[in-house]
């Protein structure tokens, strides 16, 4: 089953940033926690709970319905897989996001956005983040169902 990236346990958080070091470093070799497309913050106040602003994995991906050169497309189980040669850069995606956490890199000229690989949740040494297990959506099952249903009611009238 396929699996995406949950803030399970943030009240356990102590800010260390290795999660969004670890994105940055794995997804674009880089040491820039603007470079991550999970992002840690106080709830608001120095006293309070940390949160973390992460993809929720959408099924179907807003980002990749409007990403007209196919350099997002949505990744069985939610979220999107990103092809970073098919990019140029439009940032449709950033604003299509409903929880507005893709950002634009400015220098390599692409979006900084999950892809659910898990690195995140693999370093967080107080298992804050955890990668859990989702139904996969069978569209084409779905729609071949719909299709019977119209024919059966047809039939039946
Ligand atoms: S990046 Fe935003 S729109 Fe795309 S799958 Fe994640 S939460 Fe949804
Ligand atoms: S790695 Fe874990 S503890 Fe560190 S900032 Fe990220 S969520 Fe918090």
């Amino acid at each position: 089953m396929p699996k995406v990236l949950r803030a399970v346990k943030m009240d356990q958080c102590i800010a260390c940033m290795g999660c969004m070091l670890t994105c940055a470093r794995v997804r674009y070799q880089s040491f820039s926690v603007e470079r991550s497309a999970i992002r840690v913050r106080t709830a608001g106040g120095f006293q309070s709970q940390m949160i973390a602003d992460i993809c929720m994995g959408c099924d179907p991906p807003p980002c990749a319905e409007v990403c007209m050169s196919g350099a997002l497309t949505p990744r069985a189980g939610g979220g999107v897989k990103f092809n970073r040669d098919a990019c140029f850069a439009c940032e449709k995606c950033v604003a299509a996001c409903p929880v507005g956490v893709i950002t634009m890199d400015n220098e390599l000229h692409i979006p900084i956005i999950c892809v659910e690989c898990g690195s995140c949740a693999r370093h967080c040494p107080y298992e804050c983040l955890e990668m859990v297990e989702v139904e996969t959506k069978d569209y084409v099952k779905e729609e071949e169902r719909m299709a019977r249903d119209v024919e059966e009611e047809k039939n039946a009238g």
